[in-house]
């Protein structure tokens, strides 16, 4: 079979399992009795099973299942090589949707619904990959493909949980996993390909405000703690975090080719917030979250009754802080901007991990430029921060190279592929399946031969 009929088999393959996937919804919504991933990794299983790897499940919850289907290299002590996919989804709107979120719809070449893009696409292409090479013998590496549950909420029932329990994944010598791939050009026409090496340190924050009860009809002097929570919000929204340059960010601005001026800008800490208003959406927001921690209130429960004037509200506050920075900092950064709101806040830092980073100079970030080049010939990688989080930094805190990346079609660039996470009308296109299918089937060729 030529190398094109093979691609044409995986990319038909992948979009089958993909919309199968999606059809599942298996939406986690934080709760222990949510995702219900069973369903997932059962479609998997039968998918894997019959084709020389060997298949675990692990159910830390009910129905909370996750998959590991691994097959041992060539040789003792050679290098195995994790696919780290998550299974879960995050709820939707509807409303805002064209199409149906979880009817897996084909549509011009598209694959709609959620997790199209976060990140049934790679656990598909990944899965198929995996098949294809065992179909031809035994891989050239040891290989691990994970399936996990409970990626949306934190790991702690999926990709946490296997880390901690299974010996088997901390003798592994590098991960691939979401994010990344979005091909760019740059003014002069490079495609550069960005690769997640690091990721911000996830600190979300409960706060507590307090006030005193009384009765909405007569306010005057009352202590209403939904008044302060409302000053809270904005003090958080006004602060403004340090700004600081890190060597990834550096990386990154250099390698896409902008005008001069504004490459300088995007690397003076007192310059990036002055540029800010001329970029691109996309650009602005990454240039901001990459170079800040940031503070970010997302929800709000208080107040009991129309006539009560509220004790309490509490507020969720989303805290994302640049690797390199101590979660233990948190409170006091808080604290601070409060300011004279602070002794009426209490500060419930409910998540401390620090940001995370792999080095570049790898047996596996060089198999992946390889394998990319092969199929986007002249491709060039581009390390990059991720502001938000993904199962890799629990491979990252053990030393082992974590890479977010897949390989997507021009038709799906960065700005477009960042405001489908997690958003509306997610869909991805065949063409990005098809090459991330191969890039996964490639990698696992030039690994063997770099990190032999
Ligand atoms: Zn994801």
């Amino acid at each position: 079979m030529g190398a094109s009929q093979e691609a044409d088999r995986l990319e038909g393959e992948t979009v089958e399992l993909l919309q199968t996937l999606i059809r599942n919804a298996c939406v986690n919504d934080g709760s222990e009795g949510s995702g219900e991933e069973h369903r997932n990794a059962a479609v998997l299983t039968a998918l894997l099973e019959g084709s020389g790897v060997d298949l675990e499940r692990y159910e830390p919850a009910p129905g909370r299942v996750s998959l590991v289907a691994s097959v041992d290299p060539p040789r003792p002590d050679g290098p195995v090589l994790v696919y780290l996919a998550h299974t879960d989804v995050v709820p939707v709107s509807p409303e805002g949707w064209r199409r149906d979120p979880f009817g897996g719809e084909l549509v011009d070449g598209e694959v709609w619904g959620r997790g199209a893009v976060d990140m049934l696409n790679l656990t598909a292409t990944m899965a198929v990959a995996l098949r294809h090479l065992l179909a031809r013998g035994r891989p050239p590496c040891g290989l691990v493909y994970v399936a996990v549950a409970d990626e949306e909420a934190g790991g702690h029932l999926g990709a946490k949980w296997l880390v901690e329990h299974l010996p088997l994944l901390r003798r592994v010598h590098g991960v691939v996993s979401e994010f990344g791939g979005m091909p760019l050009r740059t003014p002069s026409g490079a495609t550069k390909l960005p690769v997640v090496v690091a990721e911000k340190g996830v600190n979300w924050t409960r706060l507590v405000v307090h006030g005193r009860p009384g009765h909405g009809s007569q306010p005057f002097g009352a202590d209403n703690a939904l008044a302060k929570a409302a000053l809270v919000v904005q003090r958080l929204l006004a602060s403004e975090p340090e700004v600081r340059v890190l060597p990834v960010w550096e990386a990154y601005v250099a390698g896409l080719g902008l005008p001069p001026e504004l490459t300088e800008a995007l690397l003076d800490p007192a310059g990036v917030d002055r540029v800010l208003p001329e970029l691109p959406q996309a650009l602005a927001a990454q240039a901001h979250a990459a170079t800040r921690a940031t503070f970010t209130p997302t929800v709000a429960h208080g107040g009991t009754k129309t006539n009560v004037i509220p004790d309490r509200v509490e507020l969720e506050v989303d805290i994302r802080i640049l690797p390199g920075e101590d979660p233990a900092e948190v409170p006091a950064r808080l604290a601070a901007a409060l300011g004279d709101l602070a002794p009426s806040v209490e500060i419930d830092q409910r998540h401390r991990d620090p940001g995370s980073e792999s080095p570049t100079d790898t047996p596996l970030w060089h198999a992946l430029a390889r394998s990319a080049q092969q199929i986007v010939p002249g491709s060039e990688l581009l390390p990059f921060l991720v502001a938000g989080g993904t199962d890799s930094r629990f491979f990252r805190a053990l030393g082992v190279p974590a890479y977010g990346f897949g390989l997507f079609s021009e038709r799906l660039p960065l700005g477009d592929f960042q405001a489908m996470f997690h958003g509306n009308d997610e869909r991805v296109d065949v063409e990005s399946l098809r090459r991330s299918a191969e890039l996964f089937a490639a990698l696992p060729g030039h690994f063997a031969d770099l990190a032999g």
